[in-house]
């Protein structure tokens, strides 16, 4: 079997020889661009699974808890991270037992203490 001649790099420029389409280098390199870019489509895609999810649970917990302590009833429009999250690939953001419903001015309260308020 005689051996497959390498081909250079499909990369422009790169002067390396492979039997791939890249080198080693650059193959390594479009795998990462890659997994990134089906990082942003799946963090895309979280918007509408996440408007979904919250429909869901605002069915399920029709009154906001805050006021609910206060013997206020009053509906819940916002599903609340009790923890605060940085984003979807944050462990807690789908955990339910760190979701609560919130109506607008319990919700905005809180963004705002959380955030530093008046202080900064
Ligand atoms: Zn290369
Ligand atoms: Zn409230």
């Amino acid at each position: 079997m005689p051996q497959k001649l390498k081909r250079a790099c499909n990369q422009p420029g790169c002067p390396a020889l492979t039997h791939d389409r890249y080198c080693p280098l650059h193959k390594k390199q479009k795998q990462q661009r890659y997994q990134q870019e089906r990082g942003t489509a799946a963090s895309r895609g979280y918007t509408y699974q996440w408007q979904k999810y919250r429909l869901r649970f605002l069915k399920k917990n029709p009154l906001c808890v805050h006021c609910e302590n206060k013997g206020v009833l009053t509906p819940s429009e916002h599903v609340d991270h009790i923890i605060a999250v940085t984003g979807p690939n944050d462990p807690l953001f789908w955990k339910e037992s760190n979701h609560q419903a919130l109506c607008h001015s319990c919700h905005s309260r809180k963004t705002v203490l959380e955030d530093g308020g008046f202080g900064r």
